[in-house]
């Protein structure tokens, strides 16, 4: 192991090194010849390839199986204070650019906007952060002041309990980390709605800010229609539907937080005579709806995760399996199904192929309109397929 002048070099071993000079921005410990000591946790590292050349410098975890997050492949940049902040300021001039009509939406997105292991979603005048990497905990203090500079916003909260941080060596962790505590009567807008969100114990920073395109395209499909919302969350899709004119929206989630917060948001939009919440597990509820001989003009599908391992793949495809073969019997003839994944384990034809399946079991003609993903403030890495993992299919049945 040698420290240069530019610190810590980690050196690729033979044939293992054409994905990371392909554009992927993580070197896995097996990969390189021999790890840099633990001294080096935190701190920017040099990479080489296989042949001995440079490729780029990123930060350094030996306690994580991702050894090497890459920030930059510029020999030479200093990655100082200034650099951050310019890093910072690039991810949030292409927000302003690109996205509108909302007041929430993903500020950082993490390795996509080359600053791997920081998520950073802004609700109104707050902001939710998730520190996912050693790299970024080191220099946690520096990069929320410059957050706070770039954006001036109320406050800075903190949500880093998620259970990857353990890959990393890192506790969980969450409380203000600048200005003032989010408010509990937040209310964010997202085209012609508003959302209540609990940024301090909602589920993940507060929202699901990925579906907002997939959100306000069901709202223009809505009109006159009876919408069944699965897996609702605080009713995102329930309250698109519901003020893009659907007569009736049912919607369904196993979380009584969730249930509650959904039906706080339909009485701030006005709307809670057109909507009914069910709180109860979907995989039971679609049988019994089924049963019931209910049927729906759309059938809304977004379910969490079902795997987050390439092991259970096929458990995930049963689960992702069932509900669609679920949704599709409960379709009036030309209803339209949205169905999402926001496993990246799934791919966009391994899953489509199984919504295929589900509508060749329940014996219907299935016509695929549109595979769409997360809005544009989620950019992803070509390079890096894991970064690209929201699939919201539509499709219509006759
Ligand atoms: N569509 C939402 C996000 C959904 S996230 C939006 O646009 O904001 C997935 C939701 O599924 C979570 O709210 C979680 O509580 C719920 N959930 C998880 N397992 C469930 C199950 N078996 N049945 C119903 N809901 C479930």
């Amino acid at each position: 192991m040698t420290q240069t002048a530019e610190g810590f070099k980690v050196q690729f071993k033979r044939n293992r090194d054409a994905r990371v000079l392909s554009g992927h921005p993580w070197v896995f410990s097996g990969e390189v010849l021999e790890k840099p000591p633990a001294e080096a946790d935190g701190q920017i590292v040099s990479v080489y390839d296989a042949r001995g050349r440079w490729v780029g410098q990123g930060y350094c975890n030996t306690q994580s199986n991702i050894l090497v997050r890459i920030l930059s492949r510029v020999r030479g940049e200093v990655i100082d204070r200034a650099w951050w902040q310019r890093r910072l300021a690039e991810a949030i001039d292409l927000r302003q650019e690109y996205v509108s009509g909302t007041d929430a939406y993903r500020l950082i997105n993490a390795e996509s906007d080359g600053v791997p292991g920081l998520v950073v979603d802004r609700y109104g005048d707050y902001l939710s952060i998730q520190v996912l990497a050693l790299g970024i905990e080191t220099r946690r203090d520096e990069l929320v002041a410059i957050l706070a500079e770039l954006v001036g916003p109320k406050g800075i909260y903190e949500r880093s309990d998620v259970p990857v941080r353990r890959l990393e060596g890192l506790e969980q962790r969450t409380g203000v980390v600048w200005g003032a505590e989010p408010p509990q009567d937040l209310v964010i807008h997202e085209g012609p709605y508003q959302l209540h969100v609990d940024i301090t114990s909602g589920q993940k920073t507060g929202f699901f800010l990925d579906q907002r395109p997939n959100r306000l395209q069901v709202g223009e499909l809505s009109k006159g229609k009876r919408v069944l919302n699965c897996f609702s969350y605080s009713g995102g899709f329930t309250m698109a539907a519901a003020l893009g004119g659907a007569s009736e929206v049912v919607s369904v989630d196993i979380s009584a937080d969730a249930v509650a917060l959904g039906e706080a948001n339909a009485r701030l939009n006005g709307v809670e005579d057109r909507c009914k919440w069910v709180a109860a597990n979907a995989f039971d509820f679609l049988r019994e709806q089924e049963k019931a001989g209910e049927l729906y003009d759309v059938v809304i599908l977004d379910p969490p995760a079902f795997t987050k391992t390439k092991e259970s793949i096929p458990g995930a495809v049963r689960g992702y399996k069932e509900i669609n073969l679920r949704g599709i019997r409960l379709l009036k003839p030309g209803g339209l199904l949205v169905s999402a994944s926001c496993s990246h384990h799934m791919d966009p034809t391994l899953f489509v192929n199984v919504i295929q399946e589900a509508a060749t079991d329940s014996g219907k003609r299935l016509r695929m309109l549109q595979l769409a993903g997360a809005g544009m403030d989620h950019p992803t890495l070509p390079a890096a397929s894991e970064t690209n993992y929201l699939k919201c299919f539509y499709g219509t049945v006759h």
